[in-house]
């Protein structure tokens, strides 16, 4: 047989080592909430293996022997984590290397996908006690920053906006709804706060949980928060440094994690059904990022990014040169079968991406001539840190 040769974009390693010329796709299923139990549920999902997700109806242990052969109800994920999973285990398999490669002066991006209630704010935001992977990404980076010899070369800005109803919100400073832009990063919420944040302040935890209280609430649905808001946490990493050829050059590394809204009422994978949906004004941003993942699997040229406000906020973040990370959250109760089912096939989708190589965002500043001009640029590099 033929030697297998590597994958364009294969060799070309992102960060931390691992192979990410795909998208990643993890699924965590939570614990059966307790109204769950007092409602009769029954678990319908089980995970094997770390990685093998069986869905049944009936949650009968000869079932799931059976469903091995039945199509739509046997996936395969990168990983997938059973209802014990910690908040840690969580985010150092899915969230770590990418925190590496930012660091890198790479993007990164994770989202939580799922219907409301499956645990997307757990596994993103968590609680004090449980922080999640927005908390542990950001007290990771400081971490991974202070190992590095020049620690205080590194700049770390925050900023927390929402896309609720096609509107921009920033989180650190409710305000007035911001503006997208176009400029040469690409595009930005103008005048969106940028929190500088520093190791020593508790490392941004606040700044997650706090700017989460501004989220817009549901008002039809009582006990359920922003089940239809979209909340995206940048983290961007900006230093200097010096290349093999000794030339100055200043890194950008933006690592974005992202709470999408609800998908309960957003799931149709095929085109055709979307834009009947779309119609009827049902959550624009969630269908626009379905049709994108549509294009991009199916290898379309154009990339519809400008259907939506969360598109384009995201469109250096998406099947770009970015190092993307699904979680698929889903519950056990088979009184959510079919969102379950549902997830599980958008996920499997997703799987399907492939994306470009990450390329290092970089940007030359000086060029030293002689020896002396070097000593020089130096000297002002310290300075100015
Ligand atoms: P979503 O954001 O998808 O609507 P939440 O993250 O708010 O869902 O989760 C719904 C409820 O389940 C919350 O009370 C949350 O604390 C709890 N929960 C979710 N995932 C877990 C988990 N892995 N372990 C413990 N509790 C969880
Ligand atoms: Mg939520």
């Amino acid at each position: 047989p033929e030697t297998e040769k590597p994958e364009a974009g294969k060799e070309r390693n992102c960060g931390g080592g691992g192979d990410h010329s795909r998208i990643m796709v993890f699924v965590r299923l939570r614990p059966m909430a307790k109204r769950e139990r007092e409602a009769g549920s029954r678990c319908c999902v089980r995970i094997a293996n770390r990685r093998d997700v069986y869905l049944t109806e009936f949650g009968n242990e000869n079932d799931y022997l059976r469903l091995k052969r039945l199509r739509g109800r046997h996936f395969a994920f990168d990983a997938s984590f059973p209802d014990s999973a910690t908040q840690q285990e969580v985010y150092s398999a899915t969230t770590a290397e990418l925190v590496e490669a930012v660091l890198q002066g790479r993007n990164g991006s994770v989202f939580c996908y799922g219907a409301t209630g499956a645990g997307k704010t757990y596994t993103m935001l968590g609680t004090v006690e449980n922080p999640g992977v927005m908390v542990l990404a950001i007290k990771d980076l400081f971490t991974k920053i202070r190992q590095r010899s020049c620690d205080g070369n590194h700049v770390v800005h925050l900023s927390y906006l929402e896309v609720y109803n096609e509107t921009v919100r920033d989180l650190l400073s409710p305000g007035r709804p911001l503006i997208l832009r176009e400029d040469k990063q690409g595009i930005v919420a103008a005048g969106l706060t940028q929190y500088r944040a520093y190791s020593t302040d508790e490392p941004g935890n606040g700044t997650a949980f706090h700017g989460n209280q501004n989220r817009t609430t549901e008002p039809t649905r009582v006990n359920e928060t922003s089940s239809r808001s979209h909340a995206i946490l940048q983290v961007v990493v900006e230093y200097r440094v010096k290349d093999a050829a000794m030339n100055v050059v200043n890194r950008v590394g933006k690592l974005s994690l992202i709470d999408l809204a609800g998908s309960e009422r957003a799931l149709a994978t095929d085109q055709r059904t979307l834009r009947s949906i779309e119609g009827a004004n049902i959550n624009r941003s969630l269908l626009a990022l379905s049709s994108c993942i549509n294009a991009l699997v199916e290898g379309k040229r154009h990339i519809p990014y400008r259907n939506s406000k969360l598109t384009q906020l995201l469109k250096d973040s998406l099947g770009g040169s970015c190092n993307t990370v699904m979680i698929a959250n889903i519950s056990p109760s088979n009184l959510s079968f079919g969102e379950t089912q549902n997830t599980l096939h958008w996920a499997d989708r997703a799987k399907q991406i492939r994306a470009k190589a990450c390329e290092v965002n970089e940007e030359t500043l000086q060029v030293p001539e002689s020896e002396a001009d070097q000593a020089k640029l130096l000297l002002e590099l310290q300075k100015e840190n």
